[in-house]
């Protein structure tokens, strides 16, 4: 088999296994770039799509591979490439390997062209009236690790609305960015084109007008506000659950914009499987585009974004002051904005410039609670093959032996109790699992804290190794 003929053949099996839209995104663009030896080069079309690959399919496409044939690669590496000419065969089989020209990632965010105060501040106006955070905006949204897939799937959203990813569904925990990016998509999408109508609502305003406006027999102006769109953007979706009405609803006004090209984003706490009494249609149209996660920067991104609001804000403080805060407040970003804002609030009142000291006294609050930041995913797994005297790899391997299995939920489980993980992230931690596994198992576990003394008891042993 030719490595073409090899790349061809797991391409069929992928298309398979994914969705049609998944497929497509991610792997109608790829290519053979080259084989050395155990190794398979893979061309893809831009950095995004690389890291997805690498963070998301690598096991999917490695066992695609082993399905089609079980010798040769082991190995498969992503470049970024522009598909090479195709040469015939015969110069093919003697030419050297032929250099590839990457192309430049990303566009930048938004091209940070000059503009006049006046036409910043219509922007704004025009922004403010869709009831959008004037500084939720791409410019303003510092990117790291754990947001930088769901920043480039709204800056690509942004870019071609209706086009790329319909619906984009964002969720993760409390605080992290998900209201301030579907937001900037908005800003970015008006900039360019002020004529486009923006709905913006949170899921709990939809319920309210849903059932105002149908009880008062208005439903034509309920169908009219919410189909008459170009963008329509619902925030935390997940209270859609138990609202059969509403989701009945939703159900139709999503089709309507759907087959229609017209954007639509969501943001959710949890992904929409895990929505409790969420209607399965509805789960299906939510799983049919893209779903990002964002879950708890790192102290590099919690120091860039402390330091970001302080600039904004016109304080500037040390990076002394900014470290200490961005490790000491480690829960959300919104946590971090408020402890920036009471060590400014303090500071300006007093009329005194902050230091360590004084940083430390008003932050006690914060550098009291439990120490979470110490905690990472690496740890957990670490204190948990510990406790129950197995080996790491154990854990990450794939035997599904009895006592290897309650150890691994649970180490999931911690991984999201204790340091918000987002479930892809845990499933990656435990071996490449599928995110559907790490769900799975920290409902499982959540369910035998409640009752099963033994497990409860285990648990908090190693949480208090994990926090000594
Ligand atoms: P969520 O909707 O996920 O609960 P928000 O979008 O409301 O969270 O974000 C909470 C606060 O944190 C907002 O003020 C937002 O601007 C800020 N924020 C979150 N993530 C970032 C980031 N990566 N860069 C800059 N600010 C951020
Ligand atoms: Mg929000």
């Amino acid at each position: 088999m030719t490595p073409e003929q090899l790349w061809d053949a797991t391409l069929g099996e992928l298309e398979l296994e994914l969705s049609k839209a998944n497929f497509t995104t991610w792997f109608e663009d790829t290519f053979i770039l080259r084989q050395a030896g155990e190794q398979l080069t893979v061309g893809v079309p831009n950095a995004f799509t690389k890291t997805w690959l690498e963070n998301k399919y690598h096991d999917s496409i490695i066992r695609a591979l082993r399905r089609i044939s079980d010798d040769g690669v082991r190995l498969v590496a992503y470049e970024v490439s522009t598909r090479k000419e195709v040469v015939s065969p015969v110069v093919a089989e003697e030419a050297p390997v032929q250099e590839v020209v990457a192309r430049p990632t990303q566009q930048p965010i938004e091209p940070q062209q000059r503009q006049t105060a006046a036409q910043n501040a219509t922007d704004k106006q025009l922004a403010n009236q869709i009831g959008f955070n004037p500084d939720a905006t791409f410019v303003n949204f510092i990117v790291g690790k754990k947001n930088e897939l769901a920043h480039a799937a709204c800056v690509a959203v942004a870019e071609r609305p209706g086009e790329v990813y319909n619906p984009l569904f964002i969720y993760g925990g409390v605080g992290l960015g998900k209201t301030h990016l579907m937001q900037a998509v908005g800003h970015s999408v008006l900039k360019r084109d002020p004529k486009k109508k923006i709905l913006y609502v949170t899921c709990e305003t939809f319920t309210n007008e849903f059932i105002k406006l149908v009880g008062e027999g208005r439903a034509d102006e309920f169908k009219d506000k919410y189909r008459s769109v170009d963008i329509l953007m619902v925030d935390d979706i997940q209270f859609l659950a138990g609202k059969e009405g509403t989701q009945e609803a939703f159900f139709h006004t999503f089709n309507h914009l759907h087959q229609r090209n017209k954007q639509i984003i969501l943001t959710s706490d949890r992904p929409p499987r895990a929505i409790p009494t969420l209607e399965n249609r509805l789960v299906s149209r939510f799983e049919g585009g893209m779903i990002v996660d964002v879950s708890l920067p790192d102290l590099e991104t919690r120091i860039a974004i402390v330091e970001l609001k302080s600039r904004q804000k016109q304080f500037p403080i040390s990076s002394e002051i900014a470290q200490f805060i961005a490790s000491n407040v480690q829960n959300s970003v919104r946590e971090l904005e408020g402890a920036l804002n009471r060590v400014i609030g303090f500071h300006q009142l007093n009329n005194e410039q902050p230091n360590l000291e004084s940083v430390k006294t008003l932050l006690s609050s914060f550098t009291q609670a439990p120490k979470r930041g110490a905690v990472t995913t690496k740890k957990i797994l670490a204190t948990v093959a510990q406790f129950y005297e197995l080996d790491q790899k154990d854990l990450t391997g794939s035997s599904r032996k009895k006592e290897l299995v309650v150890p691994r939920q649970i180490s999931m489980y911690l991984m999201r109790e204790e340091v918000h993980a987002s479930y892809p992230n845990i499933g990656q931690e435990l071996g490449g699992r599928d995110h559907t596994t790490a769900m799975h198992a920290c409902q499982k576990i959540k369910g035998l804290v409640d009752d099963d003394e033994r497990i409860q008891n285990e648990i908090n042993m190693i949480k208090q190794r994990l926090y000594n």
